[in-house]
């Protein structure tokens, strides 16, 4: 059919319960999550998943017990190759001068991991595929956000390739400079760490034993986590001269640096991957809710990784909000406000403790010299000398 001019078309928007936009592990876990909840879902995701190869993901996550039980419980978690997952039963942390450490042991605080360690290209692909066969879901991939009206029954959204879609409720996980957190006027602060996290992965002369290594030194925190055989990860945390400086670094000379930074512990190491640098920042959204919107993942906060815990973060709220939802019993309106409130109410401790923890310890070991050193170098010690403290901080990093 053809329109003159002064004629304009309106395609009527596509209705679904619920919107998700973004899906990174956060997004696409939380779609998972809802398969069963008799709940009609769009999943808006602007890039299509890398492909996975035999090659190792320099971005590698130390998954908590209780993220782990969370993929578990959707299907994605066996279904993952087991050969290239990696069990931490150990972590030796070491503070800035001699003789100053922590040491934290699966066995000691009677679990069986304190995490494993995953390749994020691999868990987004097995996350991915599970999507593609989800009967509740549309998959709306390549494509973006680029409108949104909030009205009191429903959010409006158009996207880029020209569809509109209608929803109850819109979730955002669209990441940290999340499109539809700023769209619905929600602030968020944003503090720069003046910091890049430097990612590479290695081969190591020595076995890892299973064990993670952090050390807090005076440019930055370098962490090894073990990847399976005698292969490990790196994140090293690091001000942004310092981070320019070793990505300049020849492949040998970038190997040396990191052997040294961490005392030779595992030996001899050959670069795996080229080393990649992310910008990090602390970021906290003022609310994780509005009316028609709840925010999931880095669209609600963001961590420095010094803890490893941002995606962990992220799956719980995945986690939480999928199970208000699920348990909505005398609201059948899935967007409706009172409901999104239990989501927020029940993830401001973990969002808040986490958030105080990683960017306290960025603080009290970026300060240098004087009482302060003195102060972390003892902390560390006295904490390695009390059991309790030590399983309490062990049973909060499990989640
Ligand atoms: C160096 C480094 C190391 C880290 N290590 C760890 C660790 O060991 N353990 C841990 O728990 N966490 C770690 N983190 C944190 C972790 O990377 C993040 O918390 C996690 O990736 C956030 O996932 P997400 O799904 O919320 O967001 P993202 O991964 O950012 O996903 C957002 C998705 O939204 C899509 N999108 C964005 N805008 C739009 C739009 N307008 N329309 C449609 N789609 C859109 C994007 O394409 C993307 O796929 C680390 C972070 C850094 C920087």
């Amino acid at each position: 059919m053809r329109f003159g001019p002064g004629f304009a078309i309106r395609i009527p928007p596509m209705d679904f319960d619920i919107v998700i936009v973004g899906a990174g592990l956060v997004g696409a876990s939380f779609a998972m999550a809802l398969r069963g909840a008799g709940l009609k879902l769009a999943l808006v995701e602007a890039h299509s998943p890398a492909p996975v190869d035999h090659g190792w993901d320099s971005r590698v996550y130390a998954i908590s017990p209780a993220s782990v039980a969370f993929l578990d419980g959707l299907g994605a978690w066996t279904r993952l190759d087991r050969a290239r997952l990696n069990p931490v039963h150990e972590m030796q942390v070491y503070g800035d001068s001699a003789g100053a450490q922590l040491q934290l042991s699966a066995y000691e605080s009677g679990v069986s991991e304190l995490a494993w360690t995953v390749e994020s290209r691999r868990l987004q692909s097995v996350l991915w595929l599970a999507l593609e066969h989800q009967h509740n879901l549309e998959l709306l991939c390549p494509d973006r956000c680029e409108s949104v009206v909030l009205g009191d029954d429903a959010a409006e959204v158009t996207l880029a390739g020209g569809r509109a879609l209608r929803a109850k409720l819109l979730v955002a996980a669209d990441g940290r400079h999340s499109w539809v957190r700023q769209a619905a006027g929600i602030a968020a602060q944003d503090k720069p760490y003046g910091q890049m996290g430097v990612v590479a992965n290695f081969t190591c002369a020595k076995e890892h034993h299973d064990t993670a290594y952090q050390w807090f030194r005076d440019d930055g925190v370098l962490a090894y986590l073990p990847l399976p055989g005698r292969r490990m990860s790196i994140v090293w945390s690091t001000p942004d001269e310092h981070a320019a400086a070793l990505l300049e670094l020849s492949p040998d000379e970038f190997c040396a640096r990191v052997e040294e930074a961490g005392k030779g512990t595992l030996g001899k190491l050959e670069l795996l991957t080229p080393a990649a640098q992310f910008p990090l920042t602390r970021q906290h959204a003022a609310r994780l809710v509005a009316p028609r919107i709840a925010l999931i993942g880095d669209a609600g906060h963001v961590l420095h990784p010094l803890a490893g815990q941002g995606v962990n973060l992220g799956f719980g709220d995945a986690a939480v909000l999928a199970r208000v939802l699920l348990q909505r019993e005398l609201f059948r309106d899935p967007g409706e406000i009172r409901l999104l409130r239990r989501y927020e109410r029940a993830r401001a401790e973990d969002i808040l403790a986490l958030a105080w923890v990683t960017d306290g310890l960025h603080k009290l070991f970026a300060a240098h010299g004087g009482a302060v050193g003195k102060l972390r170098n003892t902390g560390l010690n006295l904490t390695n000398a009390l059991p309790v403290l030590k399983n309490l901080l062990v049973r909060r990093a499990l989640g």
